[in-house]
Order: C-alpha cells, then structure tokens, then sequence
C-alpha cells in the first residue's frame, strides 16, 4: 500500500495541475483503491460492468466512477445509477440506450465521444465519418439525460514516439474540429481524455486534459 501511494504521488507530481487524473483501478483491490482514497483521490476508471458494480459497493459513495471500457448496450442499465462519466461512447445506439436509462435513473450523464485512432483493428471507437452522422441526426439531438463533454482515444501500443504523438494530435484535431462545428455554445465540450501509463507525457503534449492511469501507479497488471 505503501509503494501505491508513492507512485501515486509521484505521478501526480508529474501532471499538471489543470489536467485530470483518472486512475485507473481495473483488476486492482478495493484495498487497493481506498488506499488512494484516504489519499484523497476520487476520480477512478473501470473497464468492466460487473466489476464496478461489486466495488461500487464496497466503497465509499463519493468515489466518482469513469467507465473506460467496451460498453453493451444490454449493460447500460447496470450503470447508469452508479457512473460519473462514461469515455466509451462510440455509437448512436448505445448512446441512446444511455439516455432512455438515464432518464428512467433521473440523472444526466456525463458521456465521451471514443475515437479509432490507434492502428490496430481490434481498437473500437468512432471515425470522421461515423461522428457526423452521429452528431447531425435528429435522435442526437433529441437525447436530454446525456451530456457530451469530450473525446476519448488511445493511441497504438508502440514504443515510436513520433506514431503515438501524431495519434494524439490527430485526436486533438477530432475535438476542435468537432468544438467548432458541433459545440461551440457548449462551455461543457471540453475534454480530451487521452494517454495511459507510457505514453501520458505525450498525451499532455498533446492537449490531452485528462489522463487514465493504472499500472504506473498499482504496478503491473497480470491479466
Ligand atoms: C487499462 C486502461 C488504461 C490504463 O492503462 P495503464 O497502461 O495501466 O495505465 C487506460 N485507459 C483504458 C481505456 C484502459 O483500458
């Protein structure tokens, strides 16, 4: 626990203070993660329905909870009640499931548009292409319970720094693109959730404005 809270420490320090963390605490321990709460840190993300929802429960209410992983639509419902902001939206559908569960909930949800950026096939998220039809059909603009407030990326798993820093720039690009075009009245569009544990610096070169990390902090995951 010691050392968690170390690196923890040690990581905050190299961020900027204008730039959010988000720890990553997927296949980590409720232990684990409430080390970092009485640490002070609320903002932790998760990438599986089950899983949060069984640490949702054995935590403290005031965690806020960033869902980063691959959602289906028939899990929304599980979520709704429980989640800060979801960074993995990458369809209509599922965007709209997140709504009808959202007013059923009572709530608003703090939603990230997820974009392909990387070059490996198995990475899910939005395209140019894909996001304009998103954004100009009318069902986007009938959605009430759900907020856009920014873009969502991870660049390829590769040690060329120049191919993960142009990833990076190109998402960048995706968000003032869609800011212009899309959002430009809307003082919540403001978020570029991109770098993990090595390519963060990067990421913060970048313009990212929100980082998701987990094992620079806990140490290296074995699944
Ligand atoms: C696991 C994960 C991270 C954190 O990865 P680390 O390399 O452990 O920092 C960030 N974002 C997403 C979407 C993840 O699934």
């Amino acid at each position: 626990m010691t050392e968690i809270k170390m690196n923890y420490r040690n990581i905050l320090n190299t961020i900027p203070d204008n730039i959010s963390l988000v720890v990553v605490s997927k296949t980590q321990s409720v232990e684990s993660i409430k080390a970092l709460y009485d640490e002070g840190h609320r903002h932790f993300g998760e990438n599986r329905v089950q899983e949060l929802v069984s640490k949702v429960t054995q935590l403290p209410p005031d965690i806020s909870w960033h869902f980063i992983g691959h959602l289906q639509t028939n899990k929304v419902k599980q979520i709704v009640s429980i989640v800060h902001a979801i960074h993995s939206v990458d369809s209509l559908k599922l965007l709209m499931e997140i709504n009808k569960e959202a007013k059923k909930a009572g709530r608003c949800i703090q939603c990230l548009l997820e974009f392909h950026i990387a070059e490996e096939e198995s990475k899910f998220g939005l395209t140019n292409e894909t996001v304009t039809v998103l954004l100009d059909s009318k069902e986007f603009k009938s959605l009430e319970n759900i907020r856009i407030v920014g873009v969502m990326g991870m660049a390829t798993f590769s040690d060329d720094t120049e191919k993960v820093r142009s990833e990076f720039r190109k998402l960048n690009e995706i968000f003032r693109y869609l800011k212009e075009k899309y959002f430009s009245q809307n003082s919540e569009f403001k978020e570029i959730s991109m770098g993990m544990t090595l390519d963060y610096p990067l990421a913060i070169e970048e313009g990212s404005t929100m980082v998701r990390i987990g094992s620079a902090i806990f140490g290296d995951r074995n699944q």
